[in-house]
Parts: structure tokens; sequence; C-alpha cells
């Protein structure tokens, strides 16, 4: 058995750009789809407390991306979002005790797309889980499920049913999943090992996205779609007040789902500590946030010569970078 292999991530690759008789970013389709299903701009908001409830969902709709409701509340406050969404319903619901009680409920409430959520994708209760849901409600209704960071878990939950599959394990910004267990892939190799998978299932990269320049690699790479947390916390759509401190300075909360403070409010106590609570800074309104970003994931493909995102895929290239260069690829102006 190979003992040891070698991981990039983001920061240790560029696209190399190639020729293009692309005219202008109207001429390319960032469409991406699951299932049926097709979306104009393929990030999805990651369902945690400080991201994803209502107006994020709305806003994610309207902009043709998706949103999903985090499940850390009581099954009726997650389904009485829902009544708020005109647009497309997706949810997010744990493995144990009442999962399936919520999924049912979240059904009735035309919920038709179920994230399974947990930090360890490729474990027996997701297949439980997943093979249960789809007895309950055959293909009714979209599922996803995760996290997972190898092919082979990426292959097992397509073949359990997994119409779509969150790639990438310990990368996110608030994680502490590496530190405390030693465990992990950084989320780009995640992504290029999990592309590589014979499977229909969709690919969604979650972790450690923090540029537009990471969503054009992690596209690169075979992802379908990209899920943010960051990027998309602090604005006026994710939940949660805005504190201005004694400088006048906006911040909103930002916390990983495993932090101590995230789980003492869902569930009364702190039993897994993987994740960390944090300010960021306030950000306004996050409809400019995701028409900037869909500008600039339209430049990347344009680099490319690439029109979609399969064009994209088969031609992109990727050069590994060393520390200097990564050093010319910031913005290094000497200031006298
Ligand atoms: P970000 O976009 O880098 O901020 O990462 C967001 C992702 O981190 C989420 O979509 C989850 O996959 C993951 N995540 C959320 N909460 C935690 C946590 O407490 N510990 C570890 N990972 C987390």
């Amino acid at each position: 058995m190979q003992k040891f292999k070698e991981a990039v991530c983001f920061d240790d690759v560029l696209l190399v750009p190639q020729a293009s008789n692309i005219d202008s970013r109207t001429e390319i389709d960032l469409t991406s789809n699951i299932g049926g299903m097709s979306f104009r701009l393929p990030i999805i908001s990651s369902p945690m407390d400080t991201v994803s409830e209502v107006d994020m969902v709305n806003a994610m709709n309207e902009l043709g991306g998706l949103g999903i409701a985090h499940r850390y509340n009581t099954i009726e406050d997650q389904a009485s979002i829902f009544s708020q969404v005109p647009g497309r319903k997706a949810a997010a619901i744990g493995v144990s005790s009442d999962f399936m009680d919520r999924a049912v409920t979240l059904y009735k409430s035309g919920v038709r797309m179920l994230c399974v959520d947990v930090a360890h994708g490729h474990h027996s209760m997701v297949k439980e889980a997943l093979k249960s849901l789809r007895a309950e409600f055959g293909d009714t209704l979209y599922l996803m499920a995760g996290n997972v960071a190898t092919p082979e878990a990426f292959y097992d939950l397509s073949q359990w049913g997994a119409d779509a599959i969150r790639v990438g394990i310990g990368g996110g910004s608030i994680c502490s999943t590496r530190i405390q267990t030693g465990h992990g892939v950084p989320t780009l190799q995640s992504v290029l090992d999990c592309a590589s998978v014979d499977t229909e299932a969709k690919l969604i990269a979650d972790g450690g996205i923090k540029t537009a320049g990471d969503i054009v690699k992690c596209l690169a790479a075979g992802a379908d779609f990209v899920m943010l947390g960051s990027m998309l916390a602090g604005t006026d759509q994710s939940p949660g007040q805005v504190f201005t401190s004694a400088e006048g300075k906006r911040y909103k909360v930002y916390r990983g789902m495993a932090s101590p403070e995230a789980q003492i409010a869902w569930r009364g106590n702190a039993r897994s500590l993987e994740g960390v609570s944090t300010t960021i800074s306030y950000k306004g309104c996050v409809t400019s946030i995701l028409e900037k970003l869909e500008r600039n994931i339209k430049s990347g493909l344009s680099y490319s010569g690439a029109r979609d995102i399969a064009e994209f895929q088969a031609k992109s290239k990727f050069i590994k970078q060393t520390s200097a260069s990564m050093v010319e690829s910031g913005t290094h102006i000497l200031n006298g």
C-alpha cells in the first residue's frame, strides 16, 4: 500500500494562459447542472448558521446559484424558512436521530434538494441515511452529501445515491480539523483526485476558497460547483447582527459549525472542537460580491480560451509555482 503521496493546494498552482478568440465575457456561459436542474452561477452558499438562512437562500436563487438552509435549528424553524423562499428550496440535514423526520417535514415544505451534511462523509451512517432517503423519496428529490476528500469516498457516495458530493476536508477558513486530528487533504488536491472518478455525481469543491482565482482553479480541476462560507459571510444576507467597534469598524460573526460557540448555541454542549468562531469585516450586499465573482470567473475562463465549464476543464493546464513565484503572483509593488 502506498503510504505517502504529495498534494497541492490553491497557492501551489497557477493556470497557464492559452490562445483565445473570445471578444467579450458575455460569450461565456457558466451554467452547471445537478440532475435536471440548471444553475447560471456555479456557486452554493454553505449551510452554516452565519451564512445561509432566508435572505442568503433568496439572494443565491436570484443570482442563479444555490443557497442551502442550515440545519442547526429545530425542524419547525428550518421548515419555516422555506415558506419565505419562492425559489429553489434546498436544505441541510444530518444523519442521526431525527434526520428522517426533518427530511419528511422539509419535503412537505417543498424542499426537493437535501444535503446530508456531516464532517466525515465516507461513513456507514451516511450510507444508511442516503439509502433510506432514496427508499422514502425515490427520485423525487436530489441528494447532496459530504464531505469527502478521496476518490474512493467520492465513488462510494455516488453508489450510495448521492447526485452531488461536497469535496474538501479540513480546508475551511474556520476549520481546525487538521490541527485537532491530523487529518485532511488540501481541497484542490481532493478536487483533482475526485474529478477522475468515473461517475455521474456532480462535484462541489468546499473549504478554503478565498478568491475568485481559487474558484477558477476549482472549476479547472474538475469541480462543477464551489461552496463558499467566508466569502459570503459578513454580508447583509448572512444571519447575525452588524457590530461596530470603538474605532468605527463594522463586523459580523462567522463561525465553524464545530466551534464551541456554535455547538453550545445549537445543542447546549461542545462535544467536538474542530472549528473556531471569529469576526469578519462587514461587506455589505452579497449581490455585488457575487456579481464581481461572476465577472472574474468569466475572465478566468477567457484566459484559457474557454466558452463554458466543460471546455475549460478540457483545455485548462496547471503549472506548479515555487514560493518565489507565489510572491510574484501577489501584488508586490515596492513603495520607496
Ligand atoms: P470557507 O469557505 O473556507 O469559510 O469554508 C466553509 C466550509 O468549512 C463549509 O462549507 C464546511 O465544509 C466547513 N466547515 C464549516 N464549519 C466547520 C467547522 O467547524 N470545522 C470544520 N469545517 C467546517
